[in-house]
């Protein structure tokens, strides 16, 4: 199946959500696992803490209620067994104590011989746990604390203490113990007590006192969440190795906490435990370490994480909204700009009428884009106009070339048929006299010298065009050549019935130029003028840098750096539409294109003059106001002041005064007029 690329937009999108939501993702995770650790972190300081405030509290209850019992020791009631006198301190006792006292036993030596019992049960434990019941020598101080065994009652008598409310309390009940002797110094009774003492525990939902476990000597249960465990071993529990190593570390001293995996027989949740121990150090002999527990589940120890679970949920929530309308407004943002450039793309039809690209998305490097697909479609435009105008100009070229060889065979042809026509005449004797002979003879010799100016006008171009035509240049005076050009076309001027005016000055104008190349191009521009101009004249004039009256020039003549001299060449001929002037410099162009029109020639004649004056630094340009106004050829060459002529290349001048031509005199140049 295709796959179709999708659009920028929904790219940048699916991007910006491909990234940021596994990040938000992530992020609530770690920021849970964070505050879980941190809320468990807590939890666990606060168990610990509340471990050892509990078996503090313990211990300075168990404290109190050995001096309150030392004290019922002491008073004669006890002393002389008055059991009537001893209920009465016994009740009087029990509102007075900040614990409550659930049971009371008084019993003599004798097992059967029970004085006095304020419950129904005995809570004495038997004579196997009490030493001054074996032994009958042990000390008056003596003082033990038991606890009161898995069938003691768990709720305490009356739950009032002190007119405080203990409903966040835990109950804690021991049995302590303790011999009263005669004054006789004889064991009389074993008094016990069951003492329920309170503790705060742990009610609320975020609250981190902790229920209370408390654990004895001898690793029975005194207190427990779950009052089935009261008065069970540890080594019945579930956690028996983990509770027996957490009673070995506070028998070391230690307070911590512990996990705890199944702490309750039905339920297998995890609970979160702060331990600490405490001692009983009122009997030297009973000086074991009882282990305080301050136990919660721990989803109680992490209550506050729902909450952060819910505001990181909302938070998510929220986050994943702003992202995705950033995400939105980013892509919009990007992709405008883009979309604008692609339809600024698309609407370009005609490179020729391009508009500006669109810069206003206020992204530097979208607006670069903008600019550089600009540019290279203006360059593309300026490349395709150039091939516009290389295909026009190949098939102008082409075009030429057939008019050219079309010209070029008819002007070919008419010298030579005069050449065939009166070699015929002479050939068949059909002249009458010798002198007509040698005019056919001189006819001839004319169309023969005609036809080698054209060829030499091809091979001319053609050496142009090969980039092999080169100049000898020499320092020339411009009088003398002109002088010379005039003589070669007075004959014609004459027939023509053409005023021509030349100028006149006397100094010589030394010029450094390829003699024979120079004249051919005032030959051509002159025969032209005169070709060209039915009736009127010509005037030729000379200006230099230097003149006041510098004439003017066209706007394409490149001017060398002077000193220079100019020819201006104007007659009153037919002219040329000014569409036309710009290509009469290039080889085969006519004005008239025709073979059959009625101005000979080839075409060349400018394309070669103007080769040969750049050859020689100087240049030439035709001007004409239009059809029937006539034409102005101007030629510009540098000029050579005398002084420094003769200094650069006296020999030179000297053998070109040897020359058969005439070369740069001081003679002034005689004003020649076709009428003269
Ligand atoms: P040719 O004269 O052999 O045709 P040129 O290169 O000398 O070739 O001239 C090219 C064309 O320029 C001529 O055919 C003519 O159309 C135009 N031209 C040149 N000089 C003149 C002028 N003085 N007056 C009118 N047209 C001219």
């Amino acid at each position: 199946m295709a796959n179709h690329p999708r659009s920028f937009r929904r790219n940048l999108l699916l991007k910006i959500l491909a990234f940021s939501v596994p990040i938000l993702l992530i992020g609530q995770g770690v920021a849970l696992r964070k505050a879980r650790s941190s809320l468990l972190k807590t939890s666990r300081q606060n168990l610990t803490s509340s471990a050892i405030r509990k078996a503090e509290e313990l211990q300075t209850g168990i404290r109190s209620v050995e001096a309150n019992l030392d004290l019922l020791a002491q008073t004669a009631a006890f002393q002389a067994g008055d059991e009537q006198a001893i209920e009465e301190i016994l009740v009087e006792f029990d509102q007075d104590t900040p614990y409550v006292i659930s049971c009371v036993e008084l019993r003599g030596p004798q097992a059967e011989a029970d004085t006095v019992n304020t419950c129904d049960r005995s809570i004495i434990p038997d004579a196997k746990q009490v030493p001054w019941l074996q032994s009958g020598s042990v000390e008056s101080s003596d003082f033990y604390v038991f606890s009161p065994g898995q069938n003691a009652p768990t709720a305490p008598p009356n739950t009032s203490l002190n007119g405080e409310d203990r409903e966040d309390r835990a109950l804690i009940k021991f049995i302590v113990a303790s011999p009263i002797y005669g004054e006789d110094g004889e064991l009389r009774y074993t008094l016990a007590m069951e003492v329920c003492l309170f503790q705060l525990q742990d009610i609320g939902a975020q609250s981190l006192v902790g229920e209370t476990v408390v654990i004895d000597p001898n690793d029975i249960i005194v207190t427990h969440p779950d009052p089935n465990q009261v008065g069970k071993n540890i080594s019945e529990l579930r956690d028996a190795r983990k509770l027996s190593s957490t009673i070995g570390s506070v028998r070391a001293g230690n307070s911590d906490f512990v996990h705890l995996f199944r702490f309750l027989p039905q339920e297998g949740g995890e609970w979160l435990a702060g331990y600490s121990g405490f001692k009983v150090p009122v009997s030297p002999k009973q000086n074991n370490v009882w282990t305080v527990l301050a136990v919660t589940p721990i989803d109680r120890a992490l209550y506050g994480l729902n909450e952060i679970r819910q505001v990181l949920v909302v938070l998510t929530i929220g986050l994943l909204a702003a992202s995705t309308l950033l995400a939105l407004y980013v892509a919009r943002s990007l992709s405008l700009p883009i979309e604008r450039l692609i339809r600024y793309t698309q609407d370009v039809d005609d490179l020729s009428q391009l508009k500006a690209a669109p810069h206003s998305s206020q992204i530097w490097e979208l607006d670069y884009l903008g600019t550089v697909i600009e540019r290279m479609l203006r360059r593309l435009e300026e490349s395709s106009a150039e091939l516009r105008h290389a295909w026009q100009d190949a098939q102008m070229a082409n075009q030429l070339k057939n008019e050219f060889l079309a010209n070029t065979s008819h002007e070919l042809r008419t010298p030579l048929n005069g050449i065939i026509g009166s070699i015929h005449v002479i050939r068949d004797d059909l002249c009458d006299s010798r002198a007509e002979e040698l005019e056919f003879l001189q006819q001839a010799d004319k169309a023969a010298f005609h036809l080698l100016s054209i060829i030499e006008d091809i091979l001319s171009i053609a050496k142009i065009e090969a980039g092999t035509l080169d100049v000898n240049i020499t320092p020339v005076d411009l009088r003398h050549i002109l002088q010379d050009v005039l003589d070669m076309q007075t004959l014609q001027f004459q027939k023509k019935g053409l005023q021509l005016i030349r100028p006149e000055f006397p100094e010589p104008v030394i010029i450094p130029v390829d003699h024979s190349r120079f004249k051919q191009v005032l030959l051509n521009v002159l025969s032209n003028a005169m070709k060209f101009t039915e009736e009127g004249s010509i005037t030729i004039s000379v200006t230099t840098d230097e003149s006041i009256d510098k004439g003017d020039s066209p706007p394409e003549l490149f001017l060398p750096p002077p000193p220079w001299v100019k020819i201006t060449v104007k007659d009153s001929g037919i002219g040329i539409e000014p569409q036309h002037l710009s290509k009469l410099f290039k080889p085969f162009v006519m004005v008239d294109g025709s073979h059959t029109r009625p101005y000979e020639g080839t075409g060349l004649g400018l394309a070669i003059s103007q080769n040969f004056m750049r050859l020689m630094q100087g240049d030439i340009a035709i001007r004409s106001d239009g059809a029937g106004k006539g034409t102005t050829v101007t030629i510009v060459v540098p000029r050579i002041v005398k002084e420094a002529a003769r200094q650069s290349n006296p020999t030179q001048m000297a053998d070109d005064g040897q020359s058969g031509e005439r070369q740069a005199t001081d003679e002034p140049a005689s004003a020649v007029s076709a009428d003269s």
